[in-house]
């Protein structure tokens, strides 16, 4: 095999009638620069403005054919994203919801996107984030069914894969750095859903490889700390209504329902105390798995009370991960309502 040249052409954006070759890493691209202007309005200062490198960070020169070269700051990976997505030459590569997509290229976009103002793109991007990371209860219950980056579905086959995590803490780290509060909370959510185990390898692997960031990864890495015990205090809230009494004045049988309760705490004591999923914890399948042989009575209160703390649950949890510019769901909804007018 032919050994690949230091730096590599991307063949599906080295356009041969191109005016600008942009370099990031060791991935090269020839575009347009007519085209690439009209899409950024930064794009089109540079390209116009010579006196813009500091502003951006780019370095200037000359490529062997003699027309421009910009070299970025950004990845490889990001910038072959972003480039795509401007001249959406693949089919599918990045189309808004419900169209699927992958966590990279939603973070790549996010992050150029914002940096050269191709606000269109920003936009779709925060709309896949926003079907992943919703404002409203009901739309989080559904996320398996309307979410569309990849991540949902890995969290959900396996909780204990430390690269899922790594995933979720990408995204509470991107809320953070692009001003997105209201990712945040659901960010974090997904972050303290993994045994603490899990939490801490991928902590103390950050700090081996030296890959702490800043003072605000160390912020994150408390919020999640704090943010997991809160949790499991929080599952015994949801499941409160397994130690309810049985209003005598309602149920036909109070010691019967009762005892259906003790079985049942009896059974998922161990298994579900310590569960990271207060949301997620009691499903609907639960109520005949586990409640068989309580009177209807009791179990509409059950539903009733399971139903009540769930919501209280989701109200508070904008507060529960001691993040320094918290808000309630009215005003983070406001704030992605403007986000999404941009
Ligand atoms: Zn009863």
């Amino acid at each position: 095999m032919q050994k690949m040249a230091q730096h590599m052409q991307v063949e599906e954006l080295w356009f041969k009638d191109g005016t600008v070759v942009f370099q990031a890493e060791h991935k090269m691209f020839c575009l347009h620069s007519g085209l690439v202007s009209a899409r950024s309005e930064v794009f089109k200062q540079i390209l116009e403005d010579k006196n813009s490198d500091s502003a951006f960070g780019i370095t200037r020169g000359i490529y062997q054919t003699g027309i421009p070269l910009i070299q970025l700051q950004e990845t490889a990976q990001d910038a072959n994203n972003f480039f795509l997505a401007i001249y959406d030459i693949i089919s599918g590569f990045f189309e808004p919801p419900p169209m699927k997509v992958s966590t990279e290229v939603v973070l790549s976009i996010l992050r150029m996107g914002t940096k050269y103002h191709v606000n269109a793109l920003r936009r779709r991007a925060l709309a896949h984030l926003n079907t992943m990371y919703p404002l409203t209860l009901d739309e989080w219950d559904r996320r398996n069914e309307t979410g569309t980056m990849s991540v949902q579905s890995e969290v959900q086959a396996s909780f204990a894969h430390e690269s899922t995590f790594a995933r979720a803490f990408t995204i509470a780290k991107a809320a953070r750095e692009f001003a997105l509060p209201w990712v945040l909370p659901t960010a974090l959510y997904e972050c303290c859903q993994y045994d603490l185990e899990v939490i801490l390898a991928h902590f103390a692997r950050a700090r081996d490889q030296d890959i702490i960031e800043a003072d605000a990864d160390t912020e994150l890495h408390n919020s999640i700390l704090v943010g997991a015990f809160k949790h499991m205090e929080a599952t015994r809230d949801v499941l409160k209504f397994l130690i309810a009494e049985s209003p005598a004045d309602i149920c036909a049988d109070p010691a019967a329902c009762h005892e259906v309760r003790r079985v049942c705490l009896n059974n998922i004591y161990g298994i579900t105390f310590g569960s990271g999923d207060p949301l997620g914890i009691w499903d609907d399948e639960d109520w005949d798995t586990y409640l068989d042989g309580m009177c209807p009575d009791c179990v509409k209160l059950s539903w009733e009370q399971h139903k009540r703390e769930r919501l209280a649950l989701w109200r508070k949890l904008p507060f529960m991960y001691a993040q320094a510019t918290v808000q309630n769901w009215e005003v983070l909804k406001e704030w992605f309502d403007r986000d999404m007018a941009i």
